[in-house]
């Protein structure tokens, strides 16, 4: 009896449909399952969606798990609901993953990311897919929002962006080489934004015509005073055989944080729409004075709780809201770290304290 309770205590038991109930649930647990070696098992995987269950995408990150600590998982198949994952060690190393079907990226290399930034040596990971997906961070984001604080705790994370990959041709290339901290975590606070410094638009139009970008540009331009001239509205050069594919991105460059926003174009939505649909994200960021953005709020947590855990010293940020997304890596999270998240209201922002647990 005893016995059992240890042993169920040790496991790491998820229900996939709980709270936000996507495939963050299944990242977020094959990620802590790699960094305290307990065993994962989730159930009702995605039980919500219209098409419950592991899609090609989760199952691409199931394998880079396995991979990465040559663990053994049970249940990584189409549409399966149900997953028994068993890590061992993680291998730092060099890894080439390929994602099928335009999966992204980016979701693929968060899920390795934490075991391999506190492996025992450096990793170089080379990933084929989506590189700018419809419902992922795209690699700009991971780039310029995502990896500088990740290097803030200490972590070398390098990410070069060889060919972009949109939906649902695919075929981008990316190379993340991870070096871990050579000292404990250095968790921090992030509470303020700080003074803003430099913004811009850029609109990405592989395989397209260029006038949707100008078109975009424009619309961007016209509802936030932003110029060609001054060099806030940009459209970057497109390598050989990208494409095709529509992305209009916003850099906000602030003293203690940068974060980028960022709509895909979709064939039935108009340039116009693209750009206003942006700066509606835009302009909820700025009407709150938290540090994060939604997406980067619910991303941070992660690499954040590590550092607490590591480091034994709790650490906050302020986010302009709290996402389902966010709420749900706050569960899943204080359930396979010993520590606690606790969120609450502050003026114009949420904030989020993770502390080690007593
Ligand atoms: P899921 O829907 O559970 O597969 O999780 C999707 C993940 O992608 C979440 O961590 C989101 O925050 C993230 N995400 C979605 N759209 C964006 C975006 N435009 N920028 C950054 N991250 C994003």
């Amino acid at each position: 009896m005893r016995a059992q309770v240890v042993q169920e205590l040790h496991h790491l038991t998820l229900d996939g449909s709980t709270g936000e109930g996507g495939g963050q649930i299944l990242r977020t647990g094959l990620a802590l399952s790699m960094v305290t070696g307990r065993p994962l098992h989730i159930t009702r995987i995605r039980a919500g969606r219209p098409k419950p269950g592991l899609m090609r995408q989760h199952l691409a990150c199931v394998q880079a798990a396995v991979a990465v600590c040559g663990g053994q998982a049970e249940g990584a198949e189409l549409g399966s609901q149900t997953l028994w994952f068993t890590p061992s060690a993680v291998r730092a190393g060099d890894y080439h993953f390929q994602i099928a079907t335009a999966g992204s990226c980016l979701l693929v290399l968060q899920t390795v990311l934490p075991a391999l930034m506190l492996a025992d040596g450096e990793s170089q990971v080379q990933l084929s897919g989506g590189t700018h997906n419809p419902m992922a961070p795209p690699f700009d984001f991971l780039e310029r929002a995502f990896a500088p604080l990740v290097r803030r705790l200490g972590v070398g994370l390098d990410l070069q962006l060889q060919r972009r990959g949109f939906y649902p041709a695919g075929g981008g290339e990316l190379v993340a080489r991870i070096t871990p901290a050579t000292q404990a975590l250095a968790p921090m606070d992030l509470l303020e934004r700080g003074p803003l410094h430099n913004a811009w638009g850029e609109a990405l139009v592989p395989g397209l015509a260029r006038n949707i970008a100008t078109r975009e540009l424009e619309a961007l331009g016209q509802r936030l005073g932003w110029t060609f001239e001054a060099g806030q509205l940009r459209q970057p050069p497109t390598r050989q055989n990208e494409g095709p594919g529509n992305a209009l991105i916003a850099t906000l460059e602030h003293a203690h944080i940068t974060e980028v926003f960022c709509q895909l174009g979709e064939r039935s939505v108009s340039a116009e729409q693209v750009a206003k649909r942006l700066v509606d994200e835009l302009r909820a960021y700025q009407r709150s004075t938290g540090a994060l953005g939604p997406h980067l709020a619910d991303q941070w947590m992660l690499p954040l709780a590590l550092a607490v855990w590591r480091s034994g010293r709790a650490a906050r940020y302020t986010c302009t809201e709290v996402t389902q997304h966010t709420a749900t890596n706050a569960q899943t999270i204080a359930l396979g770290l010993p520590v606690q998240v606790q969120i609450t209201a502050v003026e114009r922002a949420m904030q989020v304290e993770i502390q080690p647990a007593p």
